[in-house]
């Protein structure tokens, strides 16, 4: 009896083990494996198919990696141009390892001499930005002049055309914001800004980049007035930008446009394009600006945890309360353990206050006076 016990623990604790230090493994080794000799502070991660994030430039880099060269969502920060250069060339040769190259025609060359001669890595083609903060799009210019340096083989060398280098694509108000030079910003070098932009709701790829379709949307007034999701269709790889963070409550930046109900819309977007694998598991996979790897049950908390300090905000604004009172009621405490900070770039008040002052608070005393008479 006992001992038929004993076997049933056994056999329940090992299954538990497995199954679980399986899935863990499983985890690890798709997600957080580095690849080797990456710069230091970098670190490749595999998401799906031809996709990878590559983290620790600023922001979360999306890169798509394959036989029609290299796509990248973001930058990262200008300080970081060169090793991000250098990690993508070490994952492309690493790659073209794997696949070894088939040989030329017996008629034109040798198969035999041409077996060692390494094939060029593919350049760079195409960097989408998903918004102008400087974590997003400093290494811009670097990398898209990178993309002719890669084929023509003299790092060193000045590129007399330009256009032979990587085309940035983003939304127009990225554009109109590196352009601007607005409150005595020096505008962005040429190079460094959009060299196609759309206007309107969505944007594709004229053609497939690496084996399937690239899908551009604008999220108006949300993040900022100029963000776009990257929506990788084959992969199913979503790269969010920062309208989506794991480590931080949604920045909203008023002064460049942006809203909570437009992060929140944003979140939505996200879910409306995401379909689970099973349960609330997996399936579509959305790169944050920045954190970890999510799925969409992962975005879906986000988005109940934004919209429900969204409404208490919303409900103080209407009651007429001012910003420090709004503070002080602490909308955001039950979830402050999880995202709240005190200091860095982004701290808990002023989250409260961007949601604040874009859900129209602080604005004109007479208003808010007749919304409490009529109450
Ligand atoms: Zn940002």
């Amino acid at each position: 009896m006992s001992r038929c016990f004993w076997l049933l623990v056994t056999v329940a604790a090992a299954f538990f083990i497995t199954a679980s230090s399986a899935r863990i493994a499983a985890q690890q080794g798709a997600r957080q494996q580095p690849a080797p000799g990456l710069a230091e502070g970098l670190q490749f991660l595999p998401v799906r198919g031809n996709i990878y994030v590559l983290q620790g430039a600023g922001a979360n880099i999306t890169v798509s990696i394959g036989r029609d060269g290299v796509l990248m969502v973001d930058s990262g920060l200008a300080s970081m141009g060169d090793q991000v250069l250098a990690a993508i060339r070490r994952l492309q040769a690493q790659l073209d390892l794997r696949e070894k190259p088939v040989g030329f025609g017996a008629e034109t060359r040798s198969t035999v001499a041409d077996r060692h001669i390494e094939s060029p890595a593919k350049p760079i083609r195409y960097i989408i930005n998903t918004h102008v903060h400087p974590d997003h799009v400093g290494a811009n210019e670097l990398l898209r002049r990178s993309g002719a340096t890669f084929t023509g083989g003299n790092v060193a060398g000045n590129i007399a055309d330009a256009s032979e280098g990587a085309a940035i694509l983003a939304h127009e108000a990225v554009l109109q914001r590196m352009t601007s030079g607005a409150e005595g910003a020096t505008p962005a070098p040429a190079d460094a800004q959009p060299t196609d932009t759309y206007y309107t709701d969505t944007m594709k790829l004229s053609h497939f980049f690496n084996g399937e379709g690239v899908q551009l949307i604008h999220q108006p007034s949300a993040h900022t007035d100029g963000d776009t999701l990257v929506w990788f269709r084959g992969s199913d790889v979503i790269a969010a930008g920062d309208l989506y963070s794991t480590t931080t409550y949604p920045i909203v930046d008023t002064k460049l446009g942006g809203s909570i109900n437009g992060v929140v819309n944003g979140l939505n977007r996200i879910l409306r394009l995401s379909i689970a694998e099973f349960r609330t598991e997996g399936g579509t996979l959305v790169v944050p600006g920045h954190g970890r790897l999510s799925d969409s049950a992962d975005v879906a908390y986000y988005r109940d945890m934004v919209t429900i300090i969204r409404d208490r905000v919303q409900t103080m604004v209407a009651k007429g309360m001012t910003l420090e009172q709004v503070k002080a009621a602490k909308p955001t405490l039950d979830y402050d353990p999880r995202y709240g900070a005190t200091s860095g770039p982004w701290t808990t008040d002023q989250f409260v206050e961007a949601a604040y002052v874009s859900l129209g608070g602080g604005k004109a005393a007479a208003p808010r006076a007749s919304q409490g008479r009529s109450k």
